[in-house]
């Protein structure tokens, strides 16, 4: 099928060989009315050559949700921003009149304002590049033990001397709903041990700058960290509203819109939110 991909998701992403029949590198220059007129461009394109997916990112209010926080005025305007574009957008293509165009619009996480003020120390021992590799993305810190038969060791350590705002994890001990194990890991990224902060404490290196919002804290107990769903179009019913879900069934969903058959194994499944297709109960 023709596609095409805007900045989003992994636009540039040889994904097991395939890449989209048009896309850009990621980068952050064009506007949001500039990616509104290269949607509709491709639209307009011959029925051969037009995109039957297209898939589009704007990264404003991530942006100044970090920079300046998520219950910011300057947040507020990027909503507003983003608003008007979607809202361009799907009266620009209705003008196209093509017939069955539906539209998904999500977000991957919420965000919260972090502690920058009283950060977490990383424990001191962490820093023995002999034993450990570790990569702090603020919100988690995932620990490498390099010597296979010091884990449990270590784990006891970190675990006896943590303070109350963070709690040290096994990778294996970690729920099983958060699918960030070894069994879940075929590439080796995430570590064996695992130190989660409280919201809103995070880890960071002495002389080292926060930004002012993050995410990545566990949405189940931080329930800022939750997305957006919304979809409408021909192909979905009208005004339902439906609980919430993990973003992996987005996959399934769309699959089933435009026609296609999965053929490898995927997290999502659609009787998730098939319900809201018009053809099904
Ligand atoms: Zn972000």
């Amino acid at each position: 099928m023709v596609s095409a991909s805007l900045m989003w998701v992994g636009s540039a992403s040889d994904a097991g060989g395939t890449r989209p029949s048009y896309y850009y590198p990621y980068h952050e220059k064009f506007t949001p009315s500039e990616k509104v007129e290269k949607v509709v461009n491709w639209l307009k394109l011959p029925e051969d050559r037009r995109p039957h997916f297209i898939s589009l990112y704007f990264p404003e209010v991530d942006g100044s949700g970090h920079h300046f926080g998520p219950d910011t005025k300057e947040t507020e305007v990027a909503v507003h921003l983003i608003d008007q574009a979607i809202g361009d957008l799907v009266k620009k293509v209705n003008d196209l009149g093509l017939k069955n165009v539906n539209f998904v619009f999500v977000s991957d996480h919420g965000m919260i304002k972090v502690d920058g003020g009283t950060p977490l120390e990383i424990p001191a021992l962490l820093f023995d590049k002999n034993r450990f590799d570790f990569y702090n993305s603020q919100t988690l810190l995932r620990v490498y033990v390099k010597n296979p038969d010091e884990v449990k060791a270590v784990y006891k350590e970190l675990k006896a001397h943590k303070t109350g705002d963070y709690d040290v994890y096994l990778d294996k001990k970690l729920p099983k709903y958060l699918h960030f194990a070894t069994r879940d890991d075929q590439y080796n990224r995430i570590g064996q041990i695992l130190l989660l902060p409280k919201a809103p404490k995070i880890f960071l290196e002495k002389g080292k700058k926060t930004s002012v919002g993050k995410h990545g804290y566990n949405p189940r107990t931080v329930p800022e960290m939750k997305a957006t769903f919304y979809a409408w179009g021909p192909e979905f019913k009208n005004n339902v509203k439906i609980d919430e879900f993990a973003n992996v069934n987005v996959y399934p969903l769309v699959a089933e819109v435009l026609g296609l058959k999965i053929d490898q194994p995927i997290d999502g499944k659609l009787n998730v939110l098939e319900k809201i297709l018009k053809d099904k109960k």
